[in-house]
């Protein structure tokens, strides 16, 4: 026998598609000591915990909470719990995880219709409705932030022609949440999930969800037991609501990193964060312009925490992504699926989303694709960034 090495993690940039860079005080948080899952302090801090997701999710909604897994496992938190077997469902596929909600819907035995669009397209309301009226399904699933081609879905109009066909929505705001405005309210969502390691900024492990009355009352009139013991919404609503039934030990230490996060957004405002995501989005995509390169995405809907950029043919982009790395601690995206070798996603997500990372990424890649002898104004991505701060 032989100990182990020991534990030497590099530090990164992590401007990927996630996991983003941890907020320190949210490291800082998850050193605390562990308590019980039912001790009076933590249960406690549940409660504050669910306040400040009402606040972020900005909704009223009793059943909020985090599901112990990451945003897949609040995807299919969801899933499992609105859909019986045989129920039909409608879901809008533009990229890998609309995909992944197929699925997960298709494994809890749900009757499945994908409706599709070119990768880096958003849906419109117009037909989204057609498609619900053909087939009127229970649920219509939507991913608002597609990570993989940093396309932008609105959602609001979207809940709107849901509803008028007298079905249900449920949205993923795994990338979206903390990054642009999610109206869970005064959209009238169902049912949305979340995940810690986007624009969160904590580490993957925790997913935070939302269910209405609507959607709780659903939960409830089942004919059949959720197919998951491990996320029945039933069974998880009596240990986050005032019984405190336990059901499984909650991640305590993650919990604190959560409840860290929160706080950090909390009490920078809302608003205020989104608009710093935004303005770092403009400054990101000024310098890539200037390097001659374009968005993957549709404009006028395109993510600000999500750059999916197509790659000029004459580089190669593996050799950029691993140099980035290797050289200067850097982690950006690789395509998925469809964009495989054809873009780069680069993430500015909550604390990653600063002027330090944009300029840091920009002059990174000024050297590296001198050095792969691709022509383009030197100095000229970390100017158009510099004009587009010094404008505000
Ligand atoms: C990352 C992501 C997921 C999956 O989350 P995991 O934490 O990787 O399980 C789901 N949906 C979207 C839009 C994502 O970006």
């Amino acid at each position: 026998m032989s100990a182990l090495p020991t534990l030497n993690p590099p530090i990164r940039t992590l401007l990927g598609p996630g996991p983003s860079d941890v907020h320190p005080r949210v490291l800082a948080a998850m050193a605390r000591p562990t308590v019980g899952h039912l001790d009076p302090y933590y249960l406690q801090l549940m409660d504050k915990l669910q306040n400040g997701l009402r606040q972020v999710f900005r909704t009223a909604n009793r059943m909020t909470f985090a599901v112990s897994g990451t945003g897949s496992a609040g995807m299919e938190g969801a899933v499992v719990n609105l859909i019986e077997p045989g129920d039909s469902v409608l879901i809008c596929v533009n990229g890998v995880f609309g995909g992944r909600m197929c699925d997960v819907a298709e494994r809890c035995g749900a009757k499945v219709t994908r409706l599709e669009r070119p990768w880096g397209e958003v849906f419109t309301p117009d037909e989204i409705r057609n498609a619900v009226a053909a087939a009127r399904p229970k649920l219509v699933g939507i991913v608002m932030a597609e990570t993989s081609t940093g396309a932008c879905q609105p959602i609001e109009e979207v809940a709107k022609v849901v509803h008028d066909a007298g079905a249900m929505i449920l949205v993923d705001a795994v990338t979206s949440l903390g990054g642009i405005p999610v109206e869970v309210d005064a959209w009238g969502v169902d049912a949305i999930y979340s995940g810690t390691q986007k624009c969160l900024s904590c580490p993957p492990g925790l997913a935070p969800m939302s269910f209405n009355e609507r959607a709780m009352e659903v939960v409830k009139n089942r004919k059949t037991k959720v197919q998951s013991w491990y996320l029945d919404a039933s069974m998880l609503a009596s240990y986050w609501g005032s019984d405190r039934v336990y059901h499984h030990t909650a991640p305590i230490n993650m919990s604190y990193a959560l409840y860290e996060a929160v706080s950090v957004i909390l009490e920078e405002g809302l608003d205020a964060c989104f608009a710093r995501h935004a303005l770092n989005h403009r400054a990101l995509k000024a310098g890539l312009s200037a390097l001659g390169m374009q968005y993957a995405a549709q404009e006028g809907y395109q993510l600000p925490m999500l750059n999916a950029v197509r790659v000029p043919a004459e580089i190669n982009e593996a050799q950029i992504r691993s140099a980035l790395l290797q050289r200067f601690g850097i982690e950006i995206g690789a395509g998925l699926g469809a964009f495989k070798g054809k873009v780069w996603r680069i993430g500015l997500m909550g604390y990653g989303a600063r002027p330090a990372n944009v300029y840091l990424l920009l002059s990174a890649l000024e050297q590296l694709l001198a050095e792969q002898n691709f022509r383009f104004d030197h100095g000229a991505a970390v100017a158009a960034a510099c004009d587009v701060y010094a404008a505000g």
